[in-house]
């Protein structure tokens, strides 16, 4: 069994991301830059824009962090979105989600430009990805591909299970895993909240992609021998033991499910720190896009 490592990857693809930051600036550019909006103060929020600017600066890019309060109305929210996507100096645009109810997701991304949509959510990029057109790839799925790329794991002909279809993982992994290329030309099965046969189709798995939200939900009697297994779920857990109060949880039980596998990515240090990498990535292609 190896354990797909999210801490080298990432730093792989960071580092690439430096030097080719460094070249363009020294091409006489200016730097990339990310404009993240966060609404509210939740706590899990709050540490992955953190950590979304920190990396920023960790690879040469100017970000903004623009906070608006937990009671903000969609109609100020709107208006600082048209206001960064005709502000030339904004390469990439990310709205932190969840946003608070009385706020409409998905009107709120539809209204990123397309040009500076990094995170690949809106429908633009996503019939993009779906014709396997060049676009912003959404940045979880997007990290799995660099992750499968790096340990070159054999994809073709394979038979990927996804548990979850959400709009951010779920189907955009299932849609790229199917693609005519690598990593793709898996047989792709999605699984969901409706499936009644979850078991018996994981155990035909390949690959599984676990992105469901629920700690430790694949057992090791769901997993064939030899399988690879991806872990997105992030789950905080209470844990006395911790100083933060909490652990952090995957979608797999990984102290039985790791024996069985080829590949297994662990929870933290696997897809969550590749997610961050390829956001880095969409906003260094923003940039460069405009200066082409
Ligand atoms: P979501 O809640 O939007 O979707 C969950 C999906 O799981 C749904 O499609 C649902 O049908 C399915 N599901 C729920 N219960 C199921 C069951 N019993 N059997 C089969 N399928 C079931 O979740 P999401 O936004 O895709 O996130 C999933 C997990 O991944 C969460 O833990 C989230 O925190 C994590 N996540 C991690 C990253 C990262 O960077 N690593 C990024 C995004 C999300």
């Amino acid at each position: 069994m190896q354990i797909l490592d999210g801490k080298i990857v990432s730093k792989a693809v960071k580092l690439k991301t430096k030097d080719k930051t460094e070249l363009f600036k020294a091409a006489g550019n200016r730097a990339p830059h990310l404009a993240a909006i966060l609404v509210g103060s939740d706590g899990a929020s709050e540490t992955y824009v953190a950590s979304k600017v920190k990396n920023c600066e960790e690879v040469g890019f100017k970000s903004s962090l623009i906070r608006f309060d937990e009671n903000i109305n969609e109609a100020e929210l709107i208006d600082a979105i048209k206001k960064l996507n005709t502000d030339d100096s904004v390469d990439g645009i990310l709205v932190q989600l969840p946003l608070p109810k009385q706020i409409d997701e998905e009107k709120i991304i539809s209204l990123i430009n397309p040009e500076k949509d990094v995170d690949g959510f809106h429908p633009v990029s996503i019939g993009k990805m779906v014709q396997g057109l060049p676009t912003f790839i959404p940045a979880t799925p997007y990290g799995i591909l660099l992750m499968l790329e790096h340990y070159k794991i054999e994809t073709s002909g394979k038979h990927a299970v996804v548990i979850g279809r959400s709009n951010i993982v779920g189907r955009p992994i299932s849609i790229l895993l199917s693609r005519n290329t690598y990593p793709g030309n898996c047989t792709v099965t999605v699984c969901h909240s409706r499936t009644t046969n979850l078991k018996e189709i994981c155990l035909q798995a390949d690959i599984i992609v676990a992105a469901l939200g629920i700690p430790e939900f694949l057992k090791a009697d769901m997993v064939k021998e030899n399988a690879v297994v991806i872990d997105v779920g992030i789950t905080r857990v209470k844990d006395d033991t911790k100083k933060s109060g909490f652990a952090l949880k995957g979608d797999v039980d990984f102290a039985n499910v790791a024996p069985k596998c080829s590949f297994i990515t662990p929870v933290p240090g696997g897809v969550g720190l590749m997610t961050i990498a390829a956001l880095l990535m969409n906003t260094f292609t923003a940039c460069e896009n405009k200066f082409k």
